[in-house]
């Protein structure tokens, strides 16, 4: 049975308030708050759940749809109690904050400025306005951007609340036109293996390797180095605000070029039948036990979730499913063989220290993490007799254009079966 997912995400906002009545958003969230307790108390009463919404809107000072939104949380917990006893009796007696739920273009409302920045308006009171930007993670300000701009998207409820005493915006939207297809239902799995200055990817069927790409881009390991050695200086001459200004401006760069890498990704990924981009699960690594120098580099060397969460959720607007595996062994295993050893492994150069077998290691890599996907799709591994060909593109500093550059089969492996590999 497949199940295709509906495309719902609720996306973290910070509100940067320039309205300066930032008082008026908490009192509306401690008003919200007695609209809870209210709406609690009455049913604990016995009063009539349809009646309540009316007695309570008419003491709220709070805009209408938001006071039933409110009120539709508060006897969704009492439903909630009643259905499961285990989770406690709802509170009426409880105070401080509550997170002002509204519907959009009713309750709060939000637009796209000149500066590309996303601009809100929460109506905290009737006629009453807090206003500002959101800010928040370049991943969650790009789905929001693109459901403002698309009809695919519909923006729906929002709440308004303080965390650490930071009002946040927290928005639920959903794409109408896509559904992300259940993994179960893929023919084909690509395996990304995600480096300090390249991304390897193998797409793998059941029928063997459908291809391999290594996509350099060796311009942002580069750019970070850079920018390291830029900030140490300033640093070191107390100049810290220089600091932060290199700081931003490098992680705008290293972030535009990663959404470029994304988009690469999620692109080659499209042209097979009905893949599932399968990724390593880097939180696993941690726990795991061989942890190896290559990984603990790979952690610390570039924001490889920041790519990862990229691609999984820019494969999610085109439907394409994601996994996850655990990494381990996953640059030392021999991809023909099986052999798994540190020494099968030489920088960019993978030789089986059993079969004889050579490759680009990064590639290896992808082709071991595309196995591991099958195995959790529960397919066959098919057999795995020939490798083909790495192919290489460069992504340039300008991004636009991406020059291939087919690399000869310049190394074969050591039984003259076919097998290739190439050198770099
Ligand atoms: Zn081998």
């Amino acid at each position: 049975m497949t199940d295709s997912q509906a495309l719902v995400k609720t996306l973290d906002f910070q509100l940067d308030i320039q309205s300066d009545n930032e008082s008026l958003l908490y009192d509306a969230t401690l008003e919200a708050r007695s609209v809870y307790n209210e709406t609690i108390r009455l049913a604990k009463q016995g009063v009539d759940w349809d009646a309540i919404p009316d007695r309570v809107a008419d003491d709220a000072n709070l805009v209408k749809n938001t006071t039933q939104r409110v009120v539709a949380k508060a006897l969704g917990a009492m439903e909630n109690y009643y259905e499961y006893d285990d989770f406690g009796k709802p509170s009426h007696t409880k105070d401080g904050a509550y997170p002002l739920r509204a519907n959009y273009e009713e309750g709060y409302n939000l637009s796209l400025t000149d500066d590309g920045d996303v601009a809100f308006r929460i109506s905290a009171k009737p006629y009453k306005h807090v206003t500002g930007v959101l800010k928040g993670s370049d991943a969650n300000l790009d789905i929001l951007q693109t459901a403002l701009e698309s009809d695919e998207w519909k923006i729906g409820t929002a709440e308004a609340l303080f965390h650490n005493d930071n009002a946040e915006l927290h928005v639920n939207v959903t794409n109408t036109e896509q559904t992300v297809r259940d993994k179960q239902d893929s023919r084909t799995v690509v395996g990304v293996d995600v480096n300090e200055d390249n991304v390897a990817l193998t797409a793998l069927s059941e029928d063997g390797i459908e291809d391999s790409l290594v996509i350099d881009f060796p311009e942002i390991k580069f750019e970070r180095h850079r920018y390291f050695t830029m900030r140490k200086r300033v640093q070191n001459a107390g100049k810290d605000s220089i600091h932060d200004t290199l700081e931003g401006r490098e992680e705008r760069f290293v972030r535009d070029r990663l959404h470029k890498v994304s988009r690469h990704i999620v692109e080659w990924s499209r042209q097979f039948e009905k893949p599932c981009i399968v990724f390593e699960d880097l939180k696993e690594m941690r726990d795991s036990i061989d942890y190896g120098t290559r990984m603990n580099r790979r952690l610390h060397h570039l924001p490889f979730r920041a790519l990862q969460f990229y691609t999984s959720y820019k494969a999610s607007f085109k439907g394409i499913p994601t996994a996850w595996i655990n990494p381990e062994y996953t640059s030392q295993r021999c991809p023909m063989c099986g052999h798994t050893e540190r020494a099968n492994r030489n920088k960019k150069r993978f030789n089986c220290r059993d079969c004889g077998h050579q490759d680009h290691s990064d590639r290896g890599a992808s082709v071991n993490i595309a196995v591991k996907g099958v195995k959790k799709l529960d397919w066959n591994v098919p057999a795995l007799n020939s490798l083909p060909v790495v192919r290489k593109v460069r992504r340039r500093a300008s991004g636009a254009v991406d020059a291939p550059t087919v690399t000869q089969p310049t190394v074969r492996g050591y039984q003259a079966d076919g097998r290739m590999g190439v050198s770099d």
